[in-house]
């Protein structure tokens, strides 16, 4: 979402404060890294809400270079197939951890 948005933000990709800033992407991911807020597989989780927030400090693309895990792949075919098949609830397997803690009240 960031990665998309920032082009719009930021026309001249200068950064927060810098010229021809549109507006401003403040991010903070509630819960980030756990089941019940934004997270991804578990190991890479840490550095990506970091990353997210220094961006929403910087403005900065950059923040995200070398950041990669194998599972935005597995995330990516997720999403192309949940696009090729009309099922409501989605077909993506369970993200990780155990159903019942999943279930549970952080
Ligand atoms: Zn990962």
């Amino acid at each position: 979402m960031i990665r998309r948005a920032h082009p719009t933000i930021h026309p001249k990709n200068t950064g927060n404060g810098g010229e021809g800033q549109v507006s401003r992407l403040i991010v903070h991911p509630t819960a980030g890294g756990r089941v019940r807020g934004a997270h991804n597989c578990g190991s890479c989780d840490a550095e990506v809400v970091a990353a997210i927030e220094r961006y929403a400090v910087s403005g900065e693309l950059e923040e995200f270079d070398g950041l990669s895990c194998e599972c935005e792949k597995a995330w990516a075919e997720e999403i192309s197939l949940e696009h090729a098949l009309p099922t409501p609830l989605g077909i993506s397997k369970t993200r990780r951890g155990n159903v019942l803690d999943a279930l549970r009240a952080p």
